[in-house]
């Protein structure tokens, strides 16, 4: 498979093509034709296997492949990225401004060792795609700072990770914000019962790739 085979939109493809993107990673080419279908996905991947573009590249499809231009509401944000760690979550921020330069999405990092202020500003102007961490994340959601009831696209990454750090507290009370209706992706390097039963309770009738 090509990236061209997949059928993004130009925009992307173009991006990708800067890139020096050719070929699909094994996960690119097993989880993007599903996620363009909007199906939810159990991705079972590390670091390094290139699950980043794995899911901003259908993410960036499907909220720009819209008819309508439609524009970010102020506090709403339509998709959300939950990671670990600011590292981590900086690094899929870079990853999708890289992927939807021709796109530009309206993008915000919201993370903890960092002033709230310019977080809550940013989120002020409407996202389309928010990245963050989880405890900052329920933080600014207890202050009425952001508003995720309108995501149309939840990512979870590096489930274990989440796990280890403590997080899951923070993650239930996030995901019990989110609309119902949604689509949702899941990656963790390993998959733990107590990861397996929240990867369940999330998502709907998921494709599972392990790579
Ligand atoms: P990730 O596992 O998503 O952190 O990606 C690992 C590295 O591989 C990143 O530096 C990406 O820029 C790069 N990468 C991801 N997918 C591809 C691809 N299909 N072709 C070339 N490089 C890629």
């Amino acid at each position: 498979t090509l990236f061209s085979e997949l059928g993004l939109l130009e925009p992307i493809q173009k991006a990708l093509t800067e890139a020096n993107y050719e070929t699909p990673t094994p996960i690119q080419a097993q989880a993007i034709p599903h996620l363009l279908e909007g199906r939810d996905l159990i991705g079972i991947a590390q670091t390094g296997t290139g699950k980043t573009a794995a899911f901003s590249l259908p993410i960036l499809h499907r909220l720009f492949a819209g008819a309508e231009k439609r524009h970010p509401v102020p506090r709403r944000c339509r998709v959300l990225i939950l990671s670990p760690t600011r590292e981590l979550a900086a690094q899929i921020l870079e990853s999708i401004e890289t992927y939807g330069k021709h796109l530009k999405p309206t993008t915000a990092l919201v993370m903890g060792g960092v002033s709230a202020n310019r977080q809550i500003k940013a989120l002020q102007r409407g996202v389309d795609v928010l990245v963050a961490t989880p405890g900052r994340l329920a933080d600014l959601m207890a202050q009425n700072a952001v508003n995720i009831d309108r995501v149309e696209m939840f990512v979870l990454d590096e489930a274990d990770r989440m796990l280890d750090m403590g997080f899951l507290p923070e993650i239930r009370r996030i995901v019990a914000h989110l609309p119902k209706e949604r689509q949702s992706l899941f990656f963790s390097a390993t998959m733990p019962k107590p990861i397996a039963d929240l990867a369940n309770t999330l998502l709907k009738d998921p494709v599972q790739v392990a790579v």
